[in-house]
């Protein structure tokens, strides 16, 4: 019964449409899409190319970027641990493709994630009994916070990412909290980003200085043969991986960026570990690392987005993105399926109960 995959890290590359400054500034665009596959940059030193699982171009819509998303979805359900990060420097588009545009008029992957979670729940209703919780995390300055309590009751709380007996990583002191419908799930997400909007307001700060970790674990109960299977799907937008120097930080900017490209460089020696077989893979030595730990080289199914600007303004970091995301599509992960055998699920639950004081009836036993 157990599906266990190897396959790589798919990284699809987006390139997100010249905006109102650079058109008037008369930027020219050095990023061509040459097919499904494959782009051109134009750079001082002449035209590099480079192969992506998929490119979409300037005009796609986050409806063509989600369907290619889709399937990863039903492996969450499914019980596999899924990862969907977003990658790229300050503006690129990472936040318009996980989230959407600010009025959510073109909602990104995370709202239709949420859609689609609970679409297969209710076409699934009559077999199988699926729960769904979630958490959502910022990480800023060395610091998680939990985004479903007040900014005021976070700061004052530790969150450490720890992992399970099988290897998932779990948000320790934070709050998981159960939704039953898309709208449910929505209100918590909104609520998150408030507080986030709150924390952030009052460090003086951007969101795109800090990264978003959002968890939602599916526990998924066949109830034909009671066996039951736990996934997960991580849905994170990075931080901007812009350097410090470009962006003229100083002081408390410098901190913040020092830790933006600390926790990005820590993630880069986790990927160039990972893509050059290393027996040591350095997760530990940053938070982000720790918390993407499961989603990279580990039980996983992980898709990347590399966001990138089409703008010559921005041809070194489109360079350095586009070179990060090559050396991830190296990565290998395995996949395995997280499920328990119906008498397995049974003793967790007394367990579960004995835990609580509650009593354990008879037909818990059977
Ligand atoms: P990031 O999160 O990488 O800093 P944003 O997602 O906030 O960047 O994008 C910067 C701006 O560009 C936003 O106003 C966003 O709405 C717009 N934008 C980004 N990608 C696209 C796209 N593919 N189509 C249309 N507008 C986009
Ligand atoms: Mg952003």
């Amino acid at each position: 019964m157990v599906e266990n995959m190897k396959g790589k890290i798919r990284v699809f590359c987006r390139i997100r449409p010249m905006n109102r400054t650079e058109i008037a500034r008369g930027d020219s665009t050095i990023v061509s899409r040459l097919d499904e596959y494959s782009i051109t940059v134009e750079t001082a030193r002449g035209q590099r190319e480079f192969q992506f699982d998929r490119i979409f171009d300037t005009q796609c819509s986050q409806e063509e970027v989600f369907q290619d998303t889709n399937r990863l979805i039903q492996s969450a359900i499914d019980g596999f641990n899924v990862c969907i990060f977003a990658y790229g420097q300050t503006g690129s588009g990472k936040t318009y493709t996980m989230v959407g545009d600010k009025h959510l008029k073109n909602p990104g992957i995370i709202p239709r994630t949420f859609n689609k979670i609970f679409d297969i729940i209710h076409k699934n209703e009559a077999k199988f009994d699926i729960k769904v919780s979630a958490y959502m995390l910022e990480l800023y300055n060395e610091r998680l916070q939990d985004l479903f309590v007040s900014p005021a009751e976070a700061f004052s709380k530790r969150i450490e990412m720890k992992k399970d007996k099988k290897g998932l990583v779990f948000a320790q002191g934070a709050e998981t909290k159960q939704a039953a419908s898309p709208s449910e799930l929505f209100a918590l997400f909104e609520q998150g980003c408030a507080n986030r909007h709150i924390a952030a307001t009052k460090m003086n700060v951007e969101s795109s200085r800090s990264h978003l970790i959002i968890g939602i674990m599916v526990e998924n109960r066949n109830l034909t043969n009671g066996t039951v299977c736990y996934g997960k799907l991580s849905l994170v937008d990075l931080a901007g991986s812009e350097r410090a120097a470009k962006t003229g930080a100083k002081d408390g900017q410098l901190k913040e960026a020092n830790s933006i490209n600390k926790s990005l460089s820590a993630l880069g020696d986790v990927i160039s570990a990972l893509s050059s077989d290393q027996p040591h893979v350095p997760y530990r030595n940053n938070k982000l690392t720790q918390a993407m730990q499961d989603s990279l080289g580990g039980n996983a199914k992980t898709l990347m987005f590399v966001n990138i600007s089409p703008s010559d303004c921005n041809v070194e970091e489109t360079l350095t993105s586009l070179i990060y995301a090559t050396r991830v599509k190296a990565i290998t992960n395995n996949a395995q399926r997280n499920m328990d055998s119906k008498e397995i699920a049974q003793l967790k639950e007394i367990i579960v109960k004995l835990r609580s004081g509650q009593p354990v009836e008879e037909e818990d036993v059977q």
